[in-house]
């Protein structure tokens, strides 16, 4: 259907409405005498009434008028969009774009329902931002609309208008190509729904918020989002190559955020994932900042955001938000985009496929970045620290460990052995024994006596060690923190944070690299559940036993639990069944019981690191930062905070005014 040829929408719509008022299909008055005391024939309701109905889906608020309005002026193929709000949008909102225009004789059909020039033949195969014809109709029934539009080949602009359901004649009008919609009074015709708003303010920022999420996915284009009632957000075009995404979506998050982001690219069964994500010790309070597109429209759904935070469980803590900005591509006839009329939700064919793809990619480029810590972004001398990769960016992660291998055997370090697969054998108080000694003062020898340490650099193992990532400890200082030195930086490594980060990851490796003991139950716990539940458990129990849960089939809708996991000790078997059913329901995994071990794993951790306060020998400095450059994501700690900081040596002598 194309709305442009004059009528189509518009005529099946009476053609409809003439149907519904025969007076033949109108029940008998005493059908419904229970439910009505005063029987009501069946009537159509008038078009404004509908629309105003459409409405209170389709515009919630300011924010929405101006989502529709930028979405109409993208679909134009505009390169400038300008858009102006007073009142927070509730007494204006204006958007001008540069795009194609609308003919002056189709500018009735532009604000008439279900009219659009946009719906391919094939509703699975959406290629516009609208494809409803809803949101112009909808605005002017509850506010009062404007539109002047200017195409190419016409000679001079047209303007028409609607307010409250009621349109006016389309007039001539001044105007370059283009358009401009003008939106005043929102909701005027429904004063129940102005009750709902929050205050200037808050509508203010949930419009900023959506402009922000649109322009990331159109680069190419200028935005301006301006008013009295607003600081002015100005994104000037970039271009569409990944570099300039990602200078779009440093405009949009803040300078710091490429420096602090690692690329994402993976594909998976034909769905392409792509974007940026923030390292751990990047977090936010909250998840504002994250941001999904899915085949270049933005959407807000549970699943990536699930997918999203299950990939940091392990670096994050519950109440911290990494900032993402990730790109999915995939055919749009595997995906709804059609679930809701504001259109932030989608349904995937395969939501596992999807949930795999963002974790399996997200945590992959998480370890690959290895260590790393957050650039403070503070002004002054906390400014001049660097993230640790800087310095690592430069032979690239693979040559960083290489240089640390040959070091750790040149120097011959006792007692460390980074392989994974033996990390229980690291040598940490608490794990294994040796490394670190409690309470062994006497051989400690840090401060001044370090010059010592400082003369021997020019032997060959310890020149080896200044090619590190973390390069050669020189001393401990308060007793937590450890200074080291590479051929260009300054290292200061939190080692209770660093040591805490290296027993969690060799826990997490023994539990996820051979099969975690398990306890016999005296008795068989018997579980009743839905069938389908009972069905999904036995359909994993393989899996489950890895965890070391003995689950089997026991009658229709019962499954029987013979083993638990020692690990969790005395535990609520029906609890944790339930628990698992669930999570195998919604996301076709296991990862309830992996996250309770991970968790154990964490705790566990903590009881065994290093707290600060322990003197450490120099080799048990070296040894520390040589393990912490072999285990991936040792750069934060467990909290989600840096394990180290970095500062070059060239920021310490532009301090001290040398440069
Ligand atoms: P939809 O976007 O779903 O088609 P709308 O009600 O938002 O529905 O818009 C109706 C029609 O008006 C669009 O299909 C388009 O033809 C036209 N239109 C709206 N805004 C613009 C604009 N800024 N530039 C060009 N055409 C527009
Ligand atoms: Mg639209």
């Amino acid at each position: 259907m194309s709305g442009r040829t004059e009528g189509g929408a518009k005529d099946r719509y009476r053609l409809h409405s003439a149907a519904c008022s025969s007076s033949s299909i109108s029940p008998s008055p005493t059908a419904h005498e229970s439910a009505y005391s005063v029987p009501m024939p069946i009537r159509q309701l008038s078009e404004t009434m509908i629309n105003q109905i459409a409405a209170g889906e389709v515009i919630e608020r300011p924010a929405s008028v101006v989502k529709e309005l930028v979405e109409n002026a993208l679909d134009a193929g505009a390169s400038r969009v300008e858009i102006v709000t007073a009142g927070g949008g509730l007494n204006l909102v204006r958007v001008t774009d540069d795009g194609s225009g609308i003919p002056e004789k189709e500018l009735a059909l532009a604000i008439a329902r279900h009219c659009t020039s946009k719906l391919a033949e094939d509703i699975h195969d959406i290629r516009s931002l609208g494809f409803r014809g809803e949101a112009l109709p909808s605005i002017g029934s509850v506010a009062r609309l404007s539109i002047r539009s200017r195409t190419a080949s016409g000679d001079s602009a047209a303007e028409i208008g609607i307010e409250g359901g009621r349109v006016s004649a389309v007039k001539p009008a001044a105007a370059n190509r283009g358009t401009t919609v003008e939106v005043r009074d929102l909701f005027f015709a429904t004063p129940a729904r102005l009750k709902f708003m929050k205050g200037e303010r808050a509508e203010s920022s949930a419009t900023s918020d959506v402009v922000k999420r649109i322009a990331i996915a159109f680069p190419s284009v200028r935005f301006t989002l301006a008013g009295s009632d607003r600081s002015t957000l100005e994104l000037p075009a970039t271009d569409d190559s990944a570099e300039g995404h990602l200078r779009r979506v440093a405009q949009v998050m803040g300078a710091d955020f490429p420096d602090n982001a690692i690329a994402i690219d993976a594909m998976r069964d034909g769905v392409h994932l792509a974007g940026h994500v923030s390292i751990p010790s990047f977090s936010r309070a909250n998840a504002l900042q994250q941001y999904a597109y899915v085949n270049g429209r933005p959407v807000r759904d549970k699943l990536i955001a699930g997918a999203i935070r299950g990939a940091f469980a392990d670096v994050l803590p519950r109440d911290r938000h990494a900032v993402t900005v990730l790109f999915l591509t995939l055919d749009p006839a595997i995906v709804d985009v059609n679930v809701h009329p504001a259109k932030a939700d989608v349904r995937f064919r395969d939501p596992g496929l999807v949930r795999g793809l963002i974790v399996g990619a997200i945590r992959e480029a998480l370890a690959n970045a290895g260590i790393r810590a957050a650039t403070t972004g503070a002004a002054g001398m906390m400014a001049a620290f660097r993230p640790g990769a800087a310095s690592y960016a430069h032979p690239g992660p693979a040559n960083g460990h290489r240089s640390y291998e040959a070091a750790s055997r040149a120097s011959g370090f006792a007692g460390f052995d980074r392989s994974p697969q033996r990390p229980l054998d690291m040598g940490f108080d608490g794990v294994g024994n040796g490394g670190f000694r409690e309470n062994d003062q006497a051989a400690f020898d840090a401060g001044p006596l370090h010059s010592a340490d400082a003369r021997a650099g020019h032997n060959e193992a310890s020149e080896t060690l200044l090619g590190t990532a973390l390069g050669a400890a020189r001393a401990q200082v308060h007793e937590n923190y450890i200074v080291a030195q590479t051929r260009d930086s300054l290292v200061i490594v939190d080692q209770h944070a660093a040591h805490e980060r290296l027993v969690y990851e060799a826990l997490k490796n023994a539990l996820h690299s051979r099969a975690v003991p398990s306890q016999m139950l005296l008795l068989p716990e018997i579980v009743d559940l839905p069938e389908e539940d009972a069905e999904r458990l036995a359909f994993h129990s393989e899996t489950l036993a890895r965890f070391g849960l003995g689950i089997e089939r026991f009658g229709p809708g019962a499954v029987a639990v013979r083993e638990t996991p020692s690990m969790l000790g005395e535990t609520n078997v029906q609890q944790l069944v339930r628990d698992l059913a669930d999570e195998i329901a919604d996301n076709d995994t296991v990862e309830t019981l992996k996250g309770r071990l991970d968790r154990i794993a964490a705790t566990m951790a903590c009881h065994g690191s290093v707290r600060s306060g322990r003197l450490l020998k120099a080799d048990e400095m070296n040894a520390l930062l040589r393990q912490m450059e072999a285990t991936p994501g040792s750069g934060t700690c467990n909290h989600g905070r840096p394990t180290y900081i970095e500062l070059k040596l060239a920021d310490i002598e532009r301090l001290f005014g040398r440069r």
